[in-house]
């Protein structure tokens, strides 16, 4: 059987490496991106490849979209060197950053530089992927539980990361013709380097967290790499224009 590829932003590290991990462990070879970190996206490329999968591993910046265009013929070619066909089968929309301020607070430059990463980067390097990703392929994107509760200093990410979820909708309905799945996955607050990795290192604050989750602790990246590839398998194919929150159960 053709061995499947995925694409998936920010892969160098946190989520979009646990999502790397997962996907090459059920079969599907990987073109991760990352924007600054090489050696970390090198040492993903080797635990991929040890998975048995054949990897790539690309710089991108998602909030410059003038690079587009020179990013997706590097997709192209690095599609060719992998499988001989410039074609992939799963989009992943995870890279991204933290940036806490509050509605007061918060300048223009903040948030031209969350809209730039979270929403207009995603959308329109999506608009350049479409021809090569595979009819009957799927794209996730990675949006937060801040999108459903609200969590003073969160306004700006969280309201980006709102408008990837109509978007969300709108692709599912669009590339329907083309038997493309469209979801967003919600993830609540994961142990990453995320916002200075507040989550993972200051107890108190993940204490708080396992404190307002059902399942009684703050989330892990394999929680989401988990999450997406069961997302991506042979059980998500009916699912479409869904947001999917992997949250433990945060604020139920
Ligand atoms: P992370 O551990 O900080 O990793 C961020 C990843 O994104 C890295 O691979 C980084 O590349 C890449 N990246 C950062 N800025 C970029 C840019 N401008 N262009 C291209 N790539 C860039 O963060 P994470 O926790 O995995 O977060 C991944 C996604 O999950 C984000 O969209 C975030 O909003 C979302 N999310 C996270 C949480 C959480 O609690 N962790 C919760 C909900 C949603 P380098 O390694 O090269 O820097």
């Amino acid at each position: 059987m053709t061995r499947k590829i995925a694409l998936i932003t920010g892969a160098s590290r946190g989520l979009g490496k646990s999502i790397a991990l997962h996907l090459a462990a059920q079969g599907v070879d990987i073109v991760g991106t990352y924007q600054s970190k090489q050696s970390d996206a090198e040492s993903v490329k080797a635990e991929l490849e040890a998975l048995g999968a054949k990897a790539q591993m690309l710089q991108l910046d998602v909030g410059d979209s003038q690079a587009f265009a020179g990013f997706t013929d590097r997709v192209g070619e690095a599609l060719v060197a992998l499988s001989g066909a410039a074609r992939f089968d799963f989009l992943i929309n995870n890279a991204g950053i933290g940036l806490y301020g509050s509605v007061t607070e918060t300048t223009e430059e903040q948030f031209d530089l969350l809209m730039n990463i979270h929403f207009k980067g995603p959308y329109f390097l999506t608009q350049k992927l479409l021809p090569l990703l595979r009819d009957g392929g799927s794209i996730v994107n990675i949006s937060t539980g801040l999108a459903r509760f609200s969590l003073p200093g969160y306004s700006a990410y969280a309201s980006m990361k709102g408008a990837v979820e109509v978007w969300t909708r709108y692709l599912a309905k669009e590339l329907g013709p083309r038997q493309i799945n469209v979801n967003s996955l919600a993830p609540g607050a994961i142990e990453t380097d995320f916002g200075g990795g507040r989550t993972r290192d200051d107890a108190n604050i993940n204490q708080h967290i396992a404190g307002i989750t059902a399942l009684g602790r703050a989330g892990l990246p394999d929680d989401i790499g988990a999450a997406v590839s069961m997302l991506l398998g042979e059980g998500g194919r009916w699912i479409t224009g869904q947001r999917i929150e992997a949250s433990g159960g945060m604020f139920l």
